[in-house]
C-alpha cells in the first residue's frame, strides 16, 4: 500500500487560544514493501506524522493518501477503520496497554473486536507467539508475570493480530537492553522481509536508520527536510549537522580513517560490518 502526504499541516487545538502548529507543508512518499525511517529531534514532529498514517489525526492542511483512500480535515470517521485494520501502530512502551488475563486473551482481543471468529483469532495468536519467538507456555499465563522483552513481543503481536499490510514503529526499542534491541529489530527486519510488509520506524538512532531503512525522511520544525536512501542522506554531512543530526557511528569512522590514510574508501560504510570489509580492501591493496 503506497502512502503520501501531500502539502500536510498540523494544529493541534485548532481555533483555540492553545493553537500549536506542529506540522506544515509536508511532503513526502512512502511506498509500498519499502523499510523507511523517520528521523528527527525530539518536538520536530514525527509523533504527530505517524499519528496521520493511520488516520488517527487527519491532517488540518492537504492530503495523507494511504493506498487508495484520500484523507483531508474533511473525511468522516466511518471511512478511516479500514486504514486503522492495515495501518497497525506500535506506539513507545506498548506493553503498557497489555489488560487481558493470559496473553492468548490479549493477542485475539482486537480481532474479535473487528468480528473475527473465535477459532480464527486463537489461531493467529498461537501462530505469532511462534513467530515472535515467545515460548508456546505463554499462551496461558499473565502477560503481567513475563520479563518486559516478552511482555514487548506479547503486545507486538497484538498490533500484528489484524494482518496490517503496513507496520509503523515509534521507537520500538525504548527502554531495552542493547540484546533485547538487536532482536527485536531483527525480528521486524525479518517481518518486513518474509511478510513483505510496509515498515515505517520512528527513530533517534542513526544506526538502525542506516541498518534496516532503505528510505529515510529527515524531519525538522514541523517539516520533512530532507529525504532519500541512507547512502544519500548519510553522504550530506553538512545538510545533516545544519538540523543537529549526526551520521551513524560507521561513517564517522570513516572519515576519521580516510584523514589518518590520506585518501578515500570506496562507497559509504552504513554498518559495521560493511566499514570492516572497506577496511579490510584498503588494507590488502595497500600490501601490494
Ligand atoms: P516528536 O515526535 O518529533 O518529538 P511531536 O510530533 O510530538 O514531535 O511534536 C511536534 C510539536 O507539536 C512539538 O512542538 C510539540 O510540543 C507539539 N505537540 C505535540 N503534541 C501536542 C499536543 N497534544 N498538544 C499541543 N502541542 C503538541
Amino acid at each position: 500500500m503506497d502512502i503520501s502526504l501531500q502539502q500536510v499541516g498540523y494544529l493541534y487545538g485548532k481555533d483555540t487560544p492553545f493553537e500549536k502548529r506542529a506540522l506544515q507543508d509536508v511532503n513526502a512518499t512512502i511506498d509500498s514493501g519499502s523499510y523507511t525511517a523517520i528521523i528527527g529531534h525530539t518536538g520536530s514532529g514525527k509523533s504527530t506524522l505517524l499519528m496521520h498514517l493511520n488516520g488517527l489525526l487527519k491532517p488540518s492542511e492537504g492530503v495523507v493518501q494511504i493506498g487508495n483512500a484520500k484523507i483531508s480535515a474533511g473525511t468522516k470517521a466511518k471511512g478511516l477503520k479500514d486504514i486503522r485494520r492495515n495501518v497497525g501502530i506500535v506506539f513507545q512502551f506498548p506493553e503498557h496497554q497489555l489488560f487481558e488475563e493470559t496473553v492468548e486473551k490479549d493477542i485475539m482481543f482486537g480481532p474479535m473486536n473487528f468480528g473475527v471468529s473465535e477459532v480464527e483469532a486463537r489461531r493467529r495468536a498461537h501462530e505469532l507467539i511462534e513467530l515472535l519467538g515467545l515460548p508456546p507456555e505463554v499462551a496461558q499465563k499473565s502477560p503481567f508475570d513475563l520479563s518486559g522483552g516478552q511482555m514487548r513481543r506479547v503486545a507486538i503481536a497484538g498490533v500484528l493480530a489484524f494482518n496490517p499490510s503496513v507496520l509503523v514503529l515509534d521507537e520500538p526499542t525504548a527502554g531495552l537492553d542493547p540484546r533485547g534491541r538487536k532482536e527485536i529489530m531483527d525480528l521486524f527486519y525479518r517481518l518486513h522481509q518474509q511478510e513483505k510488509l510496509t515498515t515505517i520506524l520512528v527513530t533517534h538512532s542513526m544506526e538502525d536508520a542506516a541498518r534496516y531503512a532503505d528510505h529515510l525522511i529527515i524531519m525538522h520544525g514541523g517539516r520533512s527536510v530532507m529525504a532519500g536512501t541512507p547512502e544519500e542522506v548519510f553522504s550530506d554531512e553538512t545538510k545533516l549537522a545544519e538540523y543537529r543530526l549526526g551520521v551513524p557511528r560507521s561513517v564517522k569512522f570513516q572519515r576519521d580513517i580516510e584523514k589518518l590514510i590520506g585518501r578515500t574508501l570506496p562507497g559509504l560504510a552504513l554498518t559495521e560490518e560493511q566499514l570492516a570489509t572497506a577496511i579490510a580492501t584498503a588494507a590488502k591493496e595497500g600490501g601490494r
